[in-house]
């Protein structure tokens, strides 16, 4: 099996310890213990990241409290200014952001940029969008003229996020920005791994005038930190495994609070019979490979349909072995490391259970510490059956099963067959022949003839997952509703009491019915 081809590594760490020590100062973080974090590409400590204690979880949260009380008093207009002006920063620091992204979490510069370019985004749009949706309205009453009905909408307070490893930049921005704008505060847990991304791009959002209050985030022990922010939250975000969200979700529901949990996939992408299977391996490959594998609407289950899957199966395996993997901080890589050993250990695992158990590799299938201590080659693999623990389950690094199956429908039902249902993929020469086949996935993204970035930079719609891949939507407007009570309020015009005794329904009944029938004939609502 030909080696993939190596880049020459960096092996140095661009951030100095200055500027780390710099970031991590913002941090809320007192229990005087701190937890090395691993720079991926070269294993050696990045920083001692300091650890946060539960008290400091209801502190942030009394001074998120304190300064949302002027954020949310603020106004639609102020909250724009402030984070189009973060949006600007985030762009004019994009080099600085990059570098300790791919530090921090071994990702190719592409895959941070993508990072940055989805936080970007999210931010322009809901600085440009939240008036509109959020601004009080009248709306219809139940009779007309006697009574006026608006609707307004109350911050929640403050809202928990709670953030993986993986992704970061973005999926801190995608619920930040939202709860920011819809005038929350913030206490976010970042994950040990990640923190350090989360920081510098909040930074961002603080010198462009968000309070330093108003945001602020912590570290430490996913449970012990991780569940003191669940139980101060007036509202919780959570990103990360089905098993975790689940018991936040629990956690949450226990006080009433609400959640929306963005969780795991075991996302298939389907190849169908009318496609150019050569032209289409690359779109496929980004698809599986994007971050190695470590994205939640990555695909592990590949079905292709039986007249193209020979070509189709050759020509991704090809694209697959050609792929530049290394340790660079610039763009001559498409793709990087994993992440962590425990991440290493996991897709270790699971491809020499699936090998043992009768799987063929067509590619990769090994460790390369020759390029770094977490990478490992994206890993291709037929023969996967429902024994092998890669079938099902989440491996969440480049692993790919692909699985050739008779038609269209064979391929639809085998995408269904799965506890999960974050994202799916289709490729085919016809886009309505992808729209309907699209109509029939479980799935709470499907993207036609591309992996994911189609529906993941499309901000104005919602985003999230059926079945166990979670509860609630980010992005659009469902992704601005969570963070806000909608509050009805009603009023008598004066124009007519409405009735309160026996005479006087006694009176009205005719006139009420009659209504009744003028509002249905009119198609008023
Ligand atoms: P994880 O569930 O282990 O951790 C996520 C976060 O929860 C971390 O910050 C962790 O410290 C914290 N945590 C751990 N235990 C907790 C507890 N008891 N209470 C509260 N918080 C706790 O997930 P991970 O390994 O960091 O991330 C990978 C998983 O996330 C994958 O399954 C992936 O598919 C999923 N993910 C989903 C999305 C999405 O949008 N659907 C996006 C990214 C990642």
């Amino acid at each position: 099996m030909p080696a993939l081809s190596r880049t020459s590594t960096s092996r140095t760490i661009p951030i100095s310890d200055a500027r780390t020590a710099q970031l991590v100062a913002d941090l809320t973080a007192t229990s005087g213990t701190t937890a090395d974090v691993i720079a991926p590409f070269t294993g050696t400590v990045l920083h001692a990241l300091p650890l946060s204690h539960a008290s400091d979880v209801a502190d942030a949260t009394a001074a998120a409290h304190v300064a949302q009380t002027f954020w949310r008093s603020a106004g639609f207009a102020y909250r724009r200014a402030v984070l189009l002006k973060a949006h600007d920063l985030l762009l004019e620091r994009t080099s600085e952001l990059l570098d300790i992204l791919q530090t921090e979490s071994g990702k190719t510069r592409g895959q941070a940029y993508e990072e940055v370019f989805e936080g970007a985004s999210v931010t322009r749009y809901y600085a440009l969008s939240a008036r509109s949706v959020l601004r009080t309205r009248r709306h219809r009453a139940g009779i007309p003229i006697v009574m006026q009905t608006r609707v307004s909408y109350k911050p929640k307070g403050v809202v928990g996020v709670i953030t993986p490893w993986n992704y970061p930049i973005a999926l801190s921005i995608m619920d930040v920005v939202p709860a920011l704008a819809a005038g929350n505060g913030i206490v976010q847990k970042a994950d040990n791994q990640g923190a350090l991304s989360i920081l510098a791009s909040r930074r961002a959002f603080i010198d462009a005038g968000v309070p330093e209050a108003l945001w602020a985030v912590v570290a430490g022990d996913g449970a012990e930190i991780g569940n003191a922010v669940v139980d101060a939250a007036d509202y919780v975000c959570f990103t990360g495994s089905t098993a975790t969200g689940t018991k936040v979700g629990e956690r949450a529901a226990s006080t009433l609070t609400g959640a929306s949990l963005e969780l795991g996939g075991k996302n298939p992408l389907i190849v169908l019979d009318d496609v150019d299977p050569v032209e289409i391996a690359a779109s496929a490959a980004y698809a599986v490979f994007s971050s190695m594998g470590q994205l939640c609407m990555s695909s592990e289950r590949i079905f292709v349909v039986e007249s193209v899957a020979a070509d189709f199966t050759r020509a991704f395996t090809e694209r697959t072995k050609g792929l530049r993997q290394g340790a660079a901080l610039n763009f001559t890589t498409d793709v990087g490391s994993l992440t962590s050993a425990a991440q290493l250990e996991r897709v270790t695992r699971h491809v020499d259970d699936a090998v043992a158990k009768g799987a063929t590799v067509l590619a990769g299938g090994r460790a390369r510490p020759d390029l770094g201590p977490f990478f490992f080659e994206p890993t291709v693999l037929t023969d996967v059956t429902a024994n092998m623990e890669c079938f099902a389950h989440e491996t969440f690094g480049p692993v790919v099963a692909i699985t050739v199956v008779g038609d269209e429908a064979e391929a639809i039902a085998a995408a269904n067959d799965t506890d999960f249902g974050l994202n799916a993929s289709v490729f085919t020469g016809s886009r309505a022949r992808g729209r309907r086949v699209a109509d029939l996935l479980d799935a709470g993204s499907v993207n036609i003839n591309e992996g994911y970035r189609a529906s993941f930079s499309s901000t104005d719609a919602p985003m999230g997952g059926m079945k166990r891949s979670g509860m609630g939507r980010r992005n659009g407007t469902e992704g601005l509703l969570r963070f806000v009570e909608a509050r009805t309020v009603s009023e008598s015009t004066g124009i007519l009491n409405l009735p309160r005794t026996g005479t006087e329904f006694e009176s009205m009944v005719g006139m009420m019915t009659t209504t009744l029938k003028v509002l249905k004939a009119l198609r008023r609502r």
